[in-house]
């Protein structure tokens, strides 16, 4: 029998994630189909509905702004999910019963370490204190890294996402940047509608860093340039989508994910 799996959100148009799972499923020969559909704020609760109504619709992604409320519908949470209140990953168990799952954080964490940057042992900067930084501070601390600093505009939100991190986290300022192994940037500063400039102060970057923005529309950013001018690595937030789809596609199918085409869908 065929499968369906979807993405709920609005805006959806924009999003490369049928590409990256029809990709996926293709290359292995997979009788999976993915689709997109617009569910306005207020409609979630239906949106889960139908998909426990329809055998065969075994997987759900869920994008902004339903992460929240998805989560308060399904029938159990796996334990990223519980801690940070959010669902972007559904999964049908093979008792029907519907699991929240997150798998932002270890998407950017598996995305890391297919670049060759291993987090184990680094310090860690995370610019931005919303919910992709609540899920990527939580990973970080779990890949044991050394620590894990949250820098954000309002305090009060740096103070709950760097909790995520245990004893490794802590809440700091744009003097931290320089002494980071890691810097990510959560913010949708540069992003295509988004505010312009650059979240920070560049020069505080140093050539030896990672610096990845989160940001992949447009793929290059003025904090991509500006850390490219300073002489660090910088990376753009496809791989995080793209890894956290991988995640996605196992928990689904349970096979291993084809990152070569799902790479390729999302570049093209
Ligand atoms: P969010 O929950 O709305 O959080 C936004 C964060 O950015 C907050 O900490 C907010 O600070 C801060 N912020 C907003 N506008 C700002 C500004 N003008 N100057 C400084 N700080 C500002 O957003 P999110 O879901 O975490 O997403 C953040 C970014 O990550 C977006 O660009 C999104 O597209 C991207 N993203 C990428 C992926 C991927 O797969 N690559 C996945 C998820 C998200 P306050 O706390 O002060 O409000």
């Amino acid at each position: 029998m065929s499968k369906l799996a979807a993405v709920i959100g609005q805006p959806v148009a924009h999003s490369r994630s049928p590409a990256i799972h029809n990709a996926a499923f293709a290359a292995l020969g997979l009788p999976w189909v993915y689709l997109a559909f617009e569910v306005a704020p207020g409609r979630v609760p239906q949106a889960v509905r139908g998909m426990r109504a329809l055998a065969g619709f075994d997987g759900m992604s869920v994008t902004f702004p339903h992460k929240q409320a998805a989560a308060k519908e399904v029938d159990g949470l796996s334990p990223d999910a519980l801690a940070l209140g959010v669902v972007n990953t559904v999964v049908r168990d093979a008792d029907g019963r519907l699991r929240g799952e997150c798998t932002d954080g270890d998407g950017l964490v598996a995305s890391l370490r297919e670049s060759g940057f291993e987090p184990a042992g680094r310090r860690c900067c995370v610019v931005g204190a919303g919910g992709s930084s609540r899920s990527i501070v939580r990973s970080l601390a779990r890949a044991r890294a050394a620590e894990v600093v949250v820098v954000n505009r309002t305090r009060e939100s740096a103070i709950r996402a760097c909790a995520f991190a245990g004893p490794v986290g802590r809440v700091g300022d744009e003097d931290d940047l320089s002494a980071a192994d890691l810097v990510v940037h959560a913010t949708p500063v540069g992003m295509r509608g988004g505010p312009e400039g650059l979240p920070f102060d560049a020069a505080r970057l140093r050539p030896d860093q990672l610096v990845v923005d989160l940001v992949y529309d447009p793929p290059d950013t003025p904090l991509l340039g500006a850390a490219r001018a300073r002489g660090s690595t910088a990376v753009n937030g496809l791989g995080m989508l793209v890894h956290q789809a991988a995640i996605q596609f196992r928990l689904w199918t349970s096979e291993p994910a084809p990152l070569d085409a799902m790479w390729a869908a999302a570049r093209s």
